[in-house]
């Protein structure tokens, strides 16, 4: 878990993390978050600037990298570029301010403008997921070839893949346990 805490920000000339490879817990973030798990190491690239005023911190930040999702369709490897930005407020959360919370619930409301607001604890903002979230948000769900006509539909003849059939033969060996 990546933590930074606020008194690292200066509040005249504010705190800048880079993000690239050296930074373990940025590929720990992309292993967790890529539904492939598969990104150039190198590619990773970006910087995370933060601003303090008072005990509020407002956080731009851009990451980019390289990854490699299937293709729904066909499933092959597609070199994928992806370029994200955002921008976060944080302000602290206090204990007796969280029970107070809790108390008056309408006051919680979110509206839009305040879905890109958030909370921290005990001085510390948690890095690992706030970049965790921000990127998750920010992929596709499915990802298709470029080239339609290179997009071919997977083999049928692997024993391993059926279509429109109700019957996976993968589920043999447990149906066999069943019986017995
Ligand atoms: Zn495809």
């Amino acid at each position: 878990m990546k933590m930074l805490n606020v008194n690292q920000i200066s509040p005249i000339k504010g705190y800048t993390l880079f993000l690239n490879k050296t930074e373990e817990w940025v590929t720990t973030v992309l292993q967790n978050v890529l539904p492939f798990k598969k990104f150039d190491l190198e590619s990773i690239q970006g910087k995370m600037n933060f601003l303090r005023t008072n005990l509020n911190i407002d956080i731009d930040a851009k990451i980019s990298f390289v990854h490699y999702p299937c293709c729904a369709r066909c499933g092959k490897e597609i070199e994928t570029h992806e370029n994200i930005n955002f921008t976060a407020h944080l302000a602290p959360l206090h204990e007796d301010e969280r029970s107070k919370k809790h108390h008056k619930e309408d006051e919680l409301e979110l509206t839009r403008d305040d879905l890109d607001f958030c909370f921290y604890e005990n001085d510390s903002i948690d890095l690992e997921s706030l970049l965790n979230d921000e990127i998750a948000l920010e992929l596709k769900y499915n990802y298709y070839c470029q080239d339609s006509e290179k997009c071919q539909l997977i083999q049928t003849n692997n024993p391993h893949i059926t279509l429109n059939d109700t019957v996976d033969p993968r589920w043999a060996p447990l149906k066999k346990l069943k019986m017995n």
